[in-house]
């Protein structure tokens, strides 16, 4: 089947694509990728530099690319995303079942129809974690609670795209606390990351966002968070003529997790909680499609952010 024109041309000049070459590796199915030691490294480079601007206060964890199936249904999850959400399957059972659901794919069957959910789901984000650990440990002390964490996010939106993947890197700043150290905490980053930007000599925009909520209803949920300036996104273009793509972004969740976790602050009220994203990934992919393959001639400015 021919393609549109539009489509061909615009697939012939991606100059994302002359990237992929160098950066990533396929591994079979579009957005999950091997990654090489050149984009590792600048990963890593990243994060420390990330590190480096970190709040001496703040909790370190680093989670596992799975989490609890229930903390995320309780999180409400499957009410915003249910289409982005990818759950552990496994074969359960007696030694004979199971063996028969394997062996129905040696002649041409679908062990698939024999799996069964797990207790966990692949985390669709760095923070959903961090508010039950909150929760257990009683009400928030006054001046509110900080936390910076990281996971490898999977998100079911499988694109060719070089700056969408399945499988994704996600660092977040997190904040628990009084409304006014949410907004605080958010305001300074917002200043703080378009700083950062600078001094990687990334060209960006501060814009208002939504999140992409599933459906009909979504779409009345995703006006009411523009419409409350809830999410706020760092747009960085990959090339000149690129769309700009949301490499950070700053979110106010107001009452939400603590309502749904029984967080308290030390005057008892419900905490509002918020979270500064960084992209990992899509900032690394941002480093390489505006400065180019060859280190030696990036900006001496981002050589020094990034130790290089
Ligand atoms: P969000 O929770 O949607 O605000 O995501 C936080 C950050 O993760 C975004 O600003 C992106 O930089 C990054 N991100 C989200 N989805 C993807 C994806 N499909 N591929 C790569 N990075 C992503
Ligand atoms: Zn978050």
């Amino acid at each position: 089947m021919s393609q549109p024109a539009t489509e061909s041309v615009s697939q012939a000049y991606d100059p994302l694509e002359s990237l992929a070459a160098t950066l990533f590796r396929p591994m079979g199915s579009d957005g999950v990728y091997a990654r090489t030691a050149l984009y590792e490294d600048m990963v890593e480079r990243l994060a420390a530099y990330i590190s480096r601007q970190r709040d001496p206060r703040a909790e370190i964890l680093r989670f596992p690319p799975v989490m609890s199936r229930h903390q995320l249904e309780k999180s409400g999850y499957l009410k915003s995303f249910p289409n982005l959400l990818g759950c552990v399957c496994a074969l359960h059972g007696t030694e004979a079942a199971i063996r028969s659901a394997a062996d129905s794919h040696e002649t041409g069957g679908d062990w698939t129809k024999s799996l069964a959910a797990a207790d966990l789901v692949l985390s669709p984000a760095a923070c959903y974690p961090v508010y039950p650990l909150v929760a257990g440990r009683g009400r928030v002390p006054s001046g509110g609670l900080l936390f910076d964490v990281a996971a490898d996010c999977f998100r079911r939106e499988p694109s060719r795209s070089l700056d969408r993947l399945q499988s994704f890197r996600m660092r977040e700043f997190v904040r628990v606390g009084t409304p006014h150290e949410i907004m605080a905490f958010r305001e300074q980053w917002m200043a703080r990351a378009e700083q950062l930007a600078s001094e990687l000599a990334l060209p960006c925009t501060l814009e208002v966002a939504n999140d992409p909520f599933f459906g009909k209803v979504g779409q009345i949920m995703a006006v009411s968070q523009r419409q409350h300036a809830l999410k706020f996104e760092l747009l960085i273009p990959f090339h000149a003529t690129a769309q700009p793509t949301a490499c950070m972004s700053f979110n106010c969740h107001l009452e939400h997790f603590g309502e749904v976790w029984g967080i308290h602050d030390s005057a008892g009220e419900v905490a509002h909680t918020g979270c500064v994203a960084f992209g990992m990934d899509r900032l690394a992919v941002a480093l390489f499609s505006n400065h180019g393959l060859d280190l030696a001639r990036w900006p001496t400015s981002v050589r020094q952010a990034l130790a290089l």
